[in-house]
């Protein structure tokens, strides 16, 4: 007798008198919310979901895992759009329950499956800013990747500011990764995904930051795209440390503060986001907002923990993301953006570029696993719609417009933001650092387990 989804008897039967009811099976009440992801087009069925609270839990499940021959995945805030969270009829690890927040001085220590809402919390109390976002995107994906945080530019990436880990090995041994110990798998878990372990804690330093923040928010009518993603290009790299630029082409959401004149027009937009309200940073905003004739241009004050609001999108609907990097954001460049982009496919749609460099650049490209520390801009493209008619049209389109702007590109990728990952692909997003990850793969996972993410295979 086997569960829906094909494994053994004895081996569900383990993992029952280990995880008790948090071992969730197909037909149980709880198994649909269980294998909910942010991307809700995503469908894979687990064997078997098993909730881990304690580092213990980890070890007993992977020893399941391995001694049954059963795939298994990591599912922590389950925002990546890949899916990787989810495995077919294997066994997920959700880490959800293993979400403790604990400070100590200026370190914050997390549980393998927080969300940065929670860290943030505990944090922003204590007059300190982790190195993540405002949002409910999991710190493991979003760590393990590289992580893009609104301090970014001030103060790395979120991988770079991840002091040590605890991790649970294949082999299910608990091992601290840090500068001082299992050097080579701190370094590879600073940007190479999933590969290595199933990481149980993250410590991170974080900085003390006021959480009065800037926003400065400008929109354009579409046919001044051009025009402004150039002048967005040469500004945002000048723009204060603190800030965190961003520019998208979108359609403007039906938002009681937008006019609703605006409201379902195609636009180009400015989202500069700016930790800190100093007079200076006040000032660059406001030179940023003053350019050319907008629909709106507004320079206000918020609260970090609603730097985010006017982007949140509810778990469960449709996505296809793909990104690149890219050095120089000039008319050809902008020209070539809009001609293969309009029309998007869908109103929710939209293309973001984000203006990196700061600390993110600082960093040599072979210091951590992540390797794009030479690219100023990176873009992504967010396709986003509600409908599964729309699938194959939306996910074409991504793909389409994707390739055709890739070659303005650096050639990399970021492992975060992409939906396909064939092998190419992956390469493109581990770049120079993908042998290397391999050989640290081939000593602490060298039968290769964990492979539901963007996989590099062990080197043999
Ligand atoms: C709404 C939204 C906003 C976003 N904003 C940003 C942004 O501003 N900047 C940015 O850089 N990225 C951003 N992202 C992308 C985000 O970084 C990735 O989606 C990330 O993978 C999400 O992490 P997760 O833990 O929620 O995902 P999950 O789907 O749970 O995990 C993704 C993969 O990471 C691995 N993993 C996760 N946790 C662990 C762990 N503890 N141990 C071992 N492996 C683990 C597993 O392989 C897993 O399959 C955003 C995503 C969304 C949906």
């Amino acid at each position: 007798m086997t569960n829906d989804h094909e494994i053994s008897e004895q081996a569900v039967s383990t993992l029952q008198q280990h995880f008790g009811d948090r071992c969730i099976l197909p037909g149980d009440s709880e198994y649909q919310d269980e294998i909910q992801l942010w991307n809700g087009a995503i469908d894979r069925y687990p064997a078997v979901v098993v909730g881990c609270q304690h580092t213990d839990d980890v070890v007993n499940a992977l020893e399941v895992a391995t001694n049954n021959d059963i795939p298994f995945s990591v599912k922590a805030g389950g925002h990546m759009t890949t899916g990787h969270a989810l495995v077919e009829d294997g066994i997920v690890l959700d880490l959800s329950p293993l979400n403790r927040v604990e400070l100590r001085d200026e370190t914050i220590t997390v549980g393998g499956g927080a969300t940065w809402d929670a860290v943030n919390e505990v944090a922003l109390e204590h007059g300190l800013l982790p190195p993540g976002i405002p949002e409910t995107v999991g710190v493991g994906g979003f760590t393990l990747g590289g992580g893009m945080g609104v301090t970014g530019r001030l103060n790395g990436l979120a991988c770079d500011n991840l002091v040590s880990a605890e991790v649970v090995t294949a082999a299910g041994d608990v091992v601290t990764a840090s500068a001082t110990e299992n050097e080579d798998l701190y370094w590879a878990l600073r940007g190479g995904g999933g590969n290595l372990g199933v990481v149980t804690s993250f410590a991170f330093e974080c900085i003390k930051e006021t959480r009065e923040c800037l926003v400065a928010n400008v929109l354009y009518p579409i046919e001044e795209a051009s025009e402004y993603l150039t002048y967005f290009g040469e500004v945002a790299p000048e723009l204060p440390a603190e800030t965190f630029p961003t520019a998208a082409l979108l359609t403007i959401p039906e938002l009681p503060d937008l006019p609703e004149e605006l409201h379902g027009e195609l636009a180009v937009a400015g989202y500069v986001m700016c930790v800190g309200t100093d007079d200076s940073f006040k000032k660059a905003l406001e030179e940023f907002a003053d350019f050319g004739d907008p629909h709106v241009a507004a320079v206000y004050p918020a609260d970090y923990t609603e730097l985010y609001l006017p982007f949140q999108v509810p778990t469960g609907q449709r996505h296809h993301w793909e990104s690149f990097y890219f050095k120089e954001l000039d008319m050809t460049f902008a020209d070539a953006l809009v001609e293969e982009a309009l029309p998007m496919p869908t109103p929710q749609t939209s293309i973001a570029l984000y203006g990196l460099g700061g600390a993110i650049n600082e960093v040599d490209p072979t210091a951590t696993a992540y390797p794009h520390r030479d690219a100023p801009f990176a873009l992504h493209l967010t396709t986003h719609w509600l409908d599964e008619t729309d699938d194959d049209r939306c996910i074409e389109w991504t793909r389409a417009v994707h390739q055709a702007l890739r070659e303005h590109g650096t050639g990399g990728e970021y492992v975060n933001n992409q939906t396909d990952t064939d092998e190419d692909r992956v390469r493109a997003a581990y770049g120079v650092n993908y042998d290397r990850i391999a050989e640290v793969k081939s000593r602490w996972d060298p039968a290769d387990w964990f492979r539901s993410t963007q996989h590099v295979e062990p080197k043999s």
